[in-house]
């Protein structure tokens, strides 16, 4: 058994609008969440199976280690205002350390550019900046409560996808970095909630993934009204 050493005392109630794991999605779309004057176009039954297949991979992805256990699954943390959900926490006994597990699941294209760019020597960082800011807050959560393994901090995410049409799996291990968490991923929440305060509604942001505005349940409000911050 693993030593749980830390008072966890997190059931953070539901949160509104948006939670930890969007923190760095288009912060136009946030404000949208945010606000009670709009309403999001219900996504596609088809997109919202496809994001169901993604929590569903956590149950199909089995650590298969005799020193690494997945301790605690699913539980929620609080960053800020914003909530989240962790996929666990696994503990390896033999270093005495404990990781974050996070899992996501990704279509074969998807996966196969992932792995195409971990041999090229990208990090997670760069190839999935949402996954990885995600990760890094669920790890600044469990810093600000105290949370430890073993008398250890958890400062280490095992980074999990399965890809779905074959099962393969990839495995990134990275490292909680504060500066990163603080300078960039804490600001834009913060960039987000003062609007939200002041009743704006920001611009379109100019780090934009290709991707987010097919996935956007505001993508009609967002055409119809002007691309810069405006007050509602
Ligand atoms: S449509 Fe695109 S730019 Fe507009 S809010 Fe959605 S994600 Fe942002």
């Amino acid at each position: 058994m693993s030593r749980y050493d830390g008072a966890f005392d997190s059931e953070p109630n539901e949160w509104n609008g948006w939670g930890l794991s969007q923190a760095l999605a288009c912060e136009r779309k946030l404000c949208f969440k945010d606000s009670p004057l709009f309403q999001g176009v219900p996504l596609q039954p088809k997109t919202l199976r496809m994001f169901d297949m993604g929590s569903a991979a956590e149950m199909v992805v089995k650590l298969n280690h005799p020193d690494m256990q997945l301790t605690m699954q699913q539980f929620k943390v609080r960053v800020l205002d914003r909530g989240g959900k962790l996929d666990g926490v696994i503990v390896d006994n033999a270093i005495k350390e404990a990781f974050i597990w996070e899992c996501k699941s990704m279509n074969s294209r998807a996966f196969a550019k992932f792995k195409q760019g971990v041999k090229a020597g990208k990090g997670v960082r760069e190839l999935k900046p949402q996954y990885y800011a995600q990760a890094q807050l669920y790890m600044h959560a469990m810093n600000e409560y105290g949370i430890t393994f073993y008398g250890k901090p958890i400062v280490q995410t095992i980074f999990t996808i399965i890809e779905r049409d074959m099962g393969d799996i990839s495995v990134t291990v990275f490292r909680y970095d504060n500066v990163f968490v603080s300078s960039i991923v804490l600001k834009r929440i913060d960039k987000v909630n003062a609007a939200k305060a002041e009743g704006a509604i920001l611009g379109v942001p100019n780090y934009l993934e290709p991707w987010e505005c097919n996935y956007c349940d505001f993508k009609s409000t967002c055409k119809a009204k002007p691309q810069s911050k405006f007050k509602t």
